[in-house]
């Protein structure tokens, strides 16, 4: 199926069906539906409530798709969020969607995570 410029994928609430664009590359169909189907599981929702709603999906969805500590791996090593959004098989929207809504504990942990990385960076360029 494809399915109008820029959206990759939506739910047929009537059929339940969860419609996706045939052209997605293989991680996208992975983030497009992990995001359907947080849809699917929280229900629909009225049109008003829109930004919240998506917002609240993008965040569900990305933290189902991604470990923290798969995370906090990816990020000590990646040069870029692109690089970061590969190793863990998500896109870059579910990738900055994961960072953005990470909890006061997740992020704790991300900061010991990559504090630590900095140090063996460190000790292995001073002492090759
Ligand atoms: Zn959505």
């Amino acid at each position: 199926m494809t399915l109008p410029r820029g959206v990759r994928a939506e739910c047929h609430w009537a059929a339940r069906q969860i419609l996706m664009d045939r052209r997605l590359t293989q991680v996208e169909r992975r983030s497009a539906l992990a995001h359907e189907l947080e849809h699917v599981h929280r229900g629909p929702f009225p049109r008003h409530a829109k930004v919240k709603e998506e917002a609240a999906v993008n965040a569900a969805a990305a933290r189902k798709l991604v470990d923290l500590h798969a995370l906090g791996e990816a990020l000590a090593w990646a040069r870029h969020e692109s690089e970061a959004a590969d190793e863990l098989w998500i896109d870059i929207p579910t990738l900055r969607a994961r960072l953005t809504h990470l909890r006061p504990a997740e992020l704790r942990y991300l900061r010991g995570r990559l504090a630590h990385h900095d140090v063996d960076e460190d000790h292995h360029g001073t002492h090759p």
